[in-house]
């Protein structure tokens, strides 16, 4: 009977498998490392092949693929986006993504990255307002307190030390989840009754609400000088958190321009206004928070190598973790063009020996 090689075997990251990752390693550990590899690739931001990401709208939200390569590994997400999911009891965002060889082509990793979305896009943040928040930032106003949030609040305090939030959701329910989830972690938390509430004093607003539309979560007069926004939830077209004249008075820091002009906030502004890449940032060529008046804002609506990080984090971990499953996931005949004989091969022993296969395999 033909047994696959190891090659053929592609580790696969349950949610559970994930879960399990995160709280080994430590969430606020889990961030600040994968903030690190997330850092590290927008550093090198010029090997990598960039494309918005291939997104299919329908009247209730977006499925979208986001590919991208470094010329040694290759990384694809598969993530929606529907606000109305979460009144059926669903998921606003489930996502999984792929790492392959590039050399070879093969698959080198299958994960679940509904967890890890929500860990890179905290991660991304938080990195992004290292460069743009005011020195000293301690108190952050979070609009929105649905799957993200918690994450959004952890990356922030691990990675910026932010320690004080203040909290708003059209659903009262949400924020009092999001505090309990948070309880013990370090935070001084209030729960606010209206967004004017929640920004007073604060020195960084994130707003990551889910509404299919141009909503306006931020009007100009919530927003004072100085103030560092992060953007997270006006990431599609017609799907906006920030009144334009907030824009007008901010300066913006995008991912992927091409991206983010369809996407992001500034969709809502002339196609040449000017924006800043936080690559350039990063790595020096560019200037972040220049003046304490100043207002700065992180227009986040996620981009692929974000997930590429994201994917590479997860399979250095997998070694020193176990924390894995094996996936018969590739055809591999002995013979390279006998495919079709492995298959006949397939049907020659009995159906119990058919069924040692895997199991076979797995223990190989
Ligand atoms: P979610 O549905 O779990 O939570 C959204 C919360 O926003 C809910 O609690 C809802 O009550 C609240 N809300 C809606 N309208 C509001 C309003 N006007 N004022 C205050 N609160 C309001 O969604 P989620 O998974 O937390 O995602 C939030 C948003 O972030 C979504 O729009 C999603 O598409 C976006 N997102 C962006 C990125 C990125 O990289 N930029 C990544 C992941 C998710």
């Amino acid at each position: 009977m033909t047994q696959p090689s190891r090659l053929a075997i592609v580790p696969f990251v349950s949610v559970d498998r994930m879960m399990k990752l995160v709280l080994t390693i430590g969430v606020e550990r889990f961030l600040t490392e994968l903030a690190a590899y997330i850092e590290e690739d927008f550093r090198r931001w010029e090997l990598f092949d960039k494309t918005p990401r291939v997104a299919s709208h329908s009247h209730d939200g977006v499925i979208e693929l986001m590919p991208t390569s470094d010329g040694r590994l290759y990384g694809f997400k598969y993530v929606n986006g529907h606000p109305k999911n979460m009144r059926e009891g669903r998921q606003t965002v489930t996502a999984f993504g792929v790492l392959a060889d590039v050399g070879s082509g093969y698959p080198m990793l299958l994960t679940e990255m509904t967890i890890l979305t929500a860990l890179r896009t905290a991660a991304t943040s938080a990195v992004a307002a290292k460069y743009l928040a005011p020195k000293g930032s301690q108190a952050m106003a979070i609009i929105g307190n649905g799957a993200q949030s918690e994450f959004q609040a952890i990356a922030f305090k691990a990675l910026l030390g932010i320690d004080r939030l203040r909290l708003y959701d059209i659903d009262r329910s949400a924020s009092e989840k999001c505090a309990r989830n948070l309880a013990g972690k370090g935070f001084d938390i209030t729960i606010c009754a209206t967004g004017q509430d929640a920004v007073e004093g604060v020195d960084i607003i994130t707003t990551v609400t889910a509404d299919k539309q141009y909503a306006t979560i931020l009007t100009d007069n919530m927003v004072g000088s100085g103030i560092h926004i992060n953007a997270v939830g006006g990431d599609c077209p017609g799907k906006t958190e920030l009144h334009r004249d907030i824009l007008l008075r901010s300066d913006i820091f995008v991912e992927f321009p091409p991206q983010t002009r369809i996407e992001g906030e500034i969709q809502q502004l002339d196609a040449d206004h000017p924006v800043t890449e936080l690559w350039q940032v990063m790595t020096g060529q560019a200037k972040g928070r220049q003046t304490a008046e100043q207002i700065t804002l992180f227009d986040s609506v996620g981009f692929a190598t974000e997930d590429f990080s994201a994917l590479r984090y997860v399979r250095d971990q997998l070694k020193a973790t176990g924390l894995y499953e094996e996936l018969d996931l590739l055809a591999d005949p002995d013979e390279p063009r006998d495919l079709y004989g492995m298959l006949l091969r397939a049907a020659e022993p009995s159906p119990a020996q058919q069924g040692d296969r895997r199991a076979d395999k797995l223990i190989a």
